[in-house]
């Protein structure tokens, strides 16, 4: 790579060459402190500062006649002064009357300068820019851009459409405009050294084939749009302009998981001898036979497994579909061949299900199952931890606390990483080194609580291969879902009544109260004891995540056999538990919560064999987003629909839990405004990773090198 002077390693640059100092050489207009505001915002490169893309554009090319202004659409006016004074009231401020051959307009200087107050004097010509607005008496402008000019002098109006740029840290948009015309003059002089961050990263029949400009096309017109552009389209950021940048971006972040999925596939992992003897007896204990779903999806996982390089799986399953069932057998291969297997559960309470389970499977085949927590005992602790490093313990069950340093496997061959929604690439990253063997990997599998739709699964999991359990298990029903005027809460309280004493059981979920744990289980206990006392004769049991895991497990054990009728909890059930007996779930404020929750929460009934109900209690008026999203509830069952709409109505940085995370980052793509093109970046990433796997690099280059865990792959 030939030395740049605006070199791609971000370190390298600033250690050897600040950019005012640099700046100076090429671009002027740059003192030490304005280089010091462009670095808070990350501009240090000629490349940095064309990335910077305006966020809208004003059409600055025409004169408009002051009877033609409209309110709040910034107009370009030219006119004569015909008085300018000082009000005093409220505050001083200098009024400006300017009028043209068609009306009066008013310019109010609420701070101005003695400067101005001479300059702006009756008669002369002024030309001015701004975004009007109506008062009761005339139109005016406060503080427009303006410059006073001579009779023969042609009107200043802009040769292109003039760019707004995002602005923080008190860079003024003049100095923008200073930055980014000399950056493009540069740009367009081909500068070797600015040539190469600039150049062109996609093939050329690729650019021909999506119909896109080049990228220095683009950024001329992006930063410089002509007179007749298609503003609208700029605006909304469709410009074919605009979509070559975005493109580019979406791929390199693609690119980075083809290329992380590749990495991971140098590694070695053991080949398991898969033991289909030990899995039919472990069958014939089931009370169940697999579904084909079930069975497909396991056959892939034996597939992986068997294999020297390490499986990297997401399985993907609307609740209720058995993904567990599936792990245990994908385990039952792996300890069958005198290995280790690992499940991490997203909660204690989860964990402490998944080891009951695990336990009532594995131990008539004499498999030892161990408890992880955080919770237990110091004695139980060493022990657990005792029989992982001795190996005698074939199945390890635990929360996070199972990836701590002080836990050592003796040969962990499969991780399991059950119900995560929020499970992103840096996890991912992070988990990659963990129950390594000297350089032996253990394969991985993913289970994911909530489906996630097919477009951003391919985008976003593009490091893992997916498997979906598209398929319930036999004889289930579909799950009734009623949405209740909070108001009618009587009726929803006998016919709670009336399903317990058929000896099924009920969940109630209360209210979730997303800025405070202490209130959310406040409400929680309220409602506990409103509902003990409405239904004296029936059993009501009560989990919030305040409880004490030991306490938490009593209730859940006690539910779990029956002993408790009604279940009343705060959202820490939402993900996993399984009571078959239980036929009914309410949740109360349901109009607080999202689409994916709310599936969640509705599929912890409808798992036995008869007829399921969720209702859905709301406090009206039911507006908006909320009503919407219970009428999607209403209408379906299916996770895998309900996550599509959960995508157009809350964007894919919702959807993947990203957002909090921090997880998908974007400069210019906006994963929501820009889904559609989710589908070509797809196909052109596997086009060049197959063709141009040096152009592949550049492009994670350019606009993931500064990210750390990116650039370590
Ligand atoms: P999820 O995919 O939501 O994790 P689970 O694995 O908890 O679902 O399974 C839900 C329930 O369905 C459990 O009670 C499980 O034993 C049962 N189950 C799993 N597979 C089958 C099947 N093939 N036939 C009948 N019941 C099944
Ligand atoms: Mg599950």
């Amino acid at each position: 790579m030939p030395r740049s002077v605006f070199i791609m390693s971000m370190n390298y640059k600033k250690i050897d060459f600040p950019l005012a100092k640099y700046c100076c050489h090429y671009l002027q207009g740059i003192g030490p402190k304005n280089a010091e505001k462009l670095e808070k915002l990350g501009i240090n490169t000629v490349q940095d500062i064309l990335f910077h893309l305006p966020f809208r554009y004003e059409d600055r090319t025409k004169l408009i006649s002051i009877a033609d202004i409209l309110a709040h659409k910034s107009a370009v006016i030219s006119g004569i002064v015909q008085s300018a004074q000082i009000i005093r009231k409220p505050k001083p401020q200098l009024i400006c009357y300017v009028t043209d051959d068609t009306g009066m307009l008013v310019l109010r200087f609420i701070h101005y300068t003695n400067f101005q107050r001479e300059k702006l004097k009756p008669g002369v010509k002024i030309f001015a820019v701004g975004e009007p607005r109506e008062t009761y008496q005339h139109i005016e402008m406060i503080h427009p851009e303006y410059q006073i000019i001579s009779n023969d002098q042609p009107l200043p109006l802009a040769k292109t459409l003039t760019p707004i740029y995002p602005s923080a840290e008190g860079v003024s948009q003049r100095l923008w405009i200073n930055l980014t015309e000399q950056a493009l003059a540069l740009m367009n002089q081909d500068r070797e050294a600015v040539d190469e961050d600039l150049a062109e990263l996609l093939p050329n029949d690729i650019l021909a084939q999506y119909q896109l400009p080049s990228l220095k096309q683009a950024l001329n017109y992006i930063h410089r749009p002509e007179k007749h552009a298609n503003l609208f389209e700029l605006q909304q950021g469709k410009h074919c302009t605009q979509l070559r940048l975005i493109i580019e971006e979406l791929l390199s972040h693609r690119l980075v998981l083809l290329k992380l999925r590749a990495k991971q596939q140098e590694n070695q992992a053991s080949a398991i001898i898969l033991k289909h003897h030990l899995l039919n007896q472990f069958k014939q204990n089931l009370l169940f036979e697999l579904t084909g779903a079930q069975q497909k999806v396991l056959s892939e996982i034996e597939r992986d497994i068997s294999k020297k390089i390490p499986m990297m799986r997401l399985v993907q399953g609307d609740v209720g579909s058995g993904k567990t069932v599936v792990a245990a057998l994908a385990a039952l291969h792996v300890i069958g061949n005198q290995q280790q297997a690992a499940i991490m559960a997203p909660t204690e309470l989860l964990a402490e299900q998944h080891y009951k389970t695990m336990q009532h499977w594995f131990e008539p085949l004499g498999i030892k199952v161990v408890l992880l927590k955080s919770s237990l005992s110091a004695v139980k602790r060493r022990e657990a931890l005792t029989s992982i490093v001795h190996g005698d313990a074939g199945l390890v069950v635990g929360t996070h606390a199972l990836f701590q340093k002080e836990v050592t496997f003796k040969n962990l061959a499969l991780i399991i990483i059950d119900e995560q929604h929020r499970f992103g690439v840096h996890q991912r990253l992070e988990l990659k080194s963990k129950g390594l063997h000297g350089n032996i990997f253990p394969h991985q599998l993913v289970m994911t609580a909530t489906p996630i739709p097919r477009t951003l699964a391919m985008n976003f999991y593009a490091d893992l291969d997916c498997s979906v359990i598209d398929e319930l298990p036999k004889g289930r029903k579909p799950i009734t879902t009623l949405a209740i005027n909070n108001e009618k809460r009587d009726s929803v309280i006998q016919r709670i009544s009336a399903i317990c004493k058929s000896g099924q059981q009920v969940y109630w979920v209360c209210p979730l109260i997303e800025e405070s744990e202490v209130l959310e289980c406040q409400a929680a206990e309220l409602s506990y004891e409103n509902l003990k006392q409405q239904l004296s004769t029936l059993s009501v049991g009560l989990v919030h995540g305040r409880l004490k895991a030991k306490e938490k497990e009593a209730v859940m054990q006690e539910f779990m056999h029956n002993k408790i009728n009604i279940l009343v909890a705060t959202t820490v059930i939402e993900v996993g538990v399984d009571v078959p007996n239980a036929s009914l779930m309410v949740i109360e404020n349901a109009e607080r919560m999202g689409l994916a929750q709310l599936h969640q929460l509705r599929g912890r009934v409808g798992r036995g064999q008869v007829e399921s109900y969720c209702i859905l209690l709301y406090k009206p008026p039911l507006k908006g987003v909320a009503r919407e999203r219970i009428s999607i509830m209403r209408e379906t069952n299916d996770g895998f629909k309900i996550a599509e709409k959960d995508l157009k109505i809350r964007g894919p940085g919702e959807v993947l839990g990203t957002k909090q995370t921090g997880e998908v980052n974007f400069q210019i793509a906006d994963l929501m405004r820009d889904q559609d093109l989710l589908t070509v970046v797809q196909k052109l990433a596997g086009e060049l990773w197959q063709d141009s796997p040096e152009l592949c690099d550049r492009i994670i280059q350019r606009w993931l090198g500064n990210k750390e865990k990116f650039a370590a792959v």
